[in-house]
């Protein structure tokens, strides 16, 4: 990057800083801000990225948060940051019209549309060149939090290329042989641990009992240790991790339960993702040369596959508290982009007002609610079509350096373009 583009994106960034001040930020962490060089007073860090993925999250899940947390008149912080977009989300799958995570993941983390189930391989299966692994090979600091499993498609198309996503223990594998992120936080320990290890998650917990470790490549916690990460699988042991490699597993599949509506369906994660995401900043936030964080809410997906709009409406919550302590970490280093996007739409939601003659309790497509509006005595009711993903576009919100290059409506593959830019890639 030339100098004098360097000082237009310094402009576009304190812009953001001063958006960003006005708006009322709830954050358990406080971040120092940017250090600069004396002199000149111009901050000399390399730009840093935090891509936030509401996976499964399209306009009518931002606008039944909106209703549900905010109000009528309301914003959320997600919809508060300065530049919006839409991005389209079809892959290229010979049998498919509409993307899987997977393939969206990996258009965003490669620039390339490929078949649903890829991670970072193209539509023949060719290992394609990773954002994650790009990052760190810049000399960057990289990390993944998500309330997936750590190796779930999203995070694994940043980290890994493999030909099927199911293959996650030889995508485990891979972040400790080939990406290296440095921090890895969320759950899937399963994973990681061979069959008879239960490790710190017991096998065939009551809550579910096809859960039990099933890894086939060896004890890689044992591995992490041996390489240098800090192992931690309690929101205890997280809060007083030291800075440096950290790989925190706190469920031993998805860090909720997923299970149809009434029959078990909870999401309580053991760590939230805000305080997940405000570790990971801390540790990343320490190298002059920037980082890439991708952090990920993954119940707005799940419990939209199951039409369980109580339980989306608690994940979108964690996600939008979580674009909160983003919002303070850029607020407090400008040299950092934050985007704000969701990988596909799931559940062909919409949102309605409350009617006596429509749909409501007739299958498939049973409505949910109605739900209070923030603020005010009126109610909504979110209505679904599918069980599973569609191809509307996807909102995309951001701030920071080259935040502006997301206005527009731009195929998915334009994310990783930009982000590649920004991190000198
Ligand atoms: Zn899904």
């Amino acid at each position: 990057m030339d100098f004098s583009h360097r000082r237009c994106l310094l402009t576009v960034a304190a812009t953001a800083v001063v958006t960003a001040a006005v708006t009322t930020v709830v954050t358990p962490v406080l971040f120092a801000r940017s250090t600069t060089t004396p002199g000149n007073g111009r901050d000399v860090r390399a730009t840093s990225v935090i891509l936030i993925n509401g996976d499964g999250m399209a306009a009518a899940h931002r606008e039944a948060a909106r209703l549900y947390l905010a109000g009528l008149d309301g914003r959320l912080a997600m919809d508060r940051l300065p530049v919006s977009g839409q991005l389209t989300t079809s892959p290229h799958d010979p049998s498919a019209a509409v993307t899987d995570s997977a393939a969206a993941a990996t258009a965003w983390a490669t620039g390339v549309r490929t078949y649903n189930g890829a991670t970072g391989v193209d539509v023949d299966g060719r290992p394609l060149a990773v954002l994650g692994q790009q990052a760190k090979a810049a000399g960057k600091s990289t990390g993944l939090v998500t309330t997936a499993q750590v190796t779930d498609a999203s995070p694994a198309a940043f980290f890994s290329r493999t030909a099927d996503r199911s293959a996650q223990d030889e995508i485990a594998r891979q972040y400790l042989t080939f990406s290296r992120p440095d921090v890895i936080l969320g759950g899937g320990e399963d994973w990681w641990l061979p069959r008879g290890t239960p490790g710190a998650w017991p096998d065939r917990p009551a809550e579910d009992s096809s859960e039990g470790s099933r890894g086939t490549r060896g004890d890689l916690v044992e591995q992490a240790r041996r390489d240098g990460y800090h192992y931690v699988s309690s929101a205890e042991q997280l809060a007083s991790a030291p800075r440096g490699r950290l790989l925190g597993l706190f469920a031993n599949e998805e860090m909720f339960q997923q299970r149809p509506e009434g029959e078990g369906d909870v999401y309580a994660p053991p760590v939230d993702l805000a305080t997940m995401t405000g570790k990971a900043l801390d540790i990343l936030g320490s190298n002059r040369k920037g980082f890439f964080l991708l952090v990920e809410e993954e119940g707005v997906d799940e419990f939209s596959h199951h039409n369980n709009a109580t339980r989306v409406l608690q994940s979108m919550r964690s996600l939008e508290r979580t674009v909160e302590v983003a919002r303070a970490y850029v607020a407090a280093h400008p040299d950092t982009l934050l985007v704000v996007t969701g990988d596909h739409e799931c559940g062909g939601l919409t949102v309605e007002n409350t009617s006596d003659t429509d749909e409501s309790g007739s299958a498939p497509s049973t409505e949910d609610g109605p739900f209070p509006v923030h603020g005010s005595t009126l109610r909504f009711v979110m209505d679904w079509t599918t069980t599973g993903h569609t191809g509307v576009d996807v909102p995309v919100t951001a701030e920071g350096p080259l935040a502006e290059l997301f206005t527009g409506k731009h195929p998915n593959t334009h994310l990783h373009d930009v982000l590649a830019r920004a991190l000198g890639i």
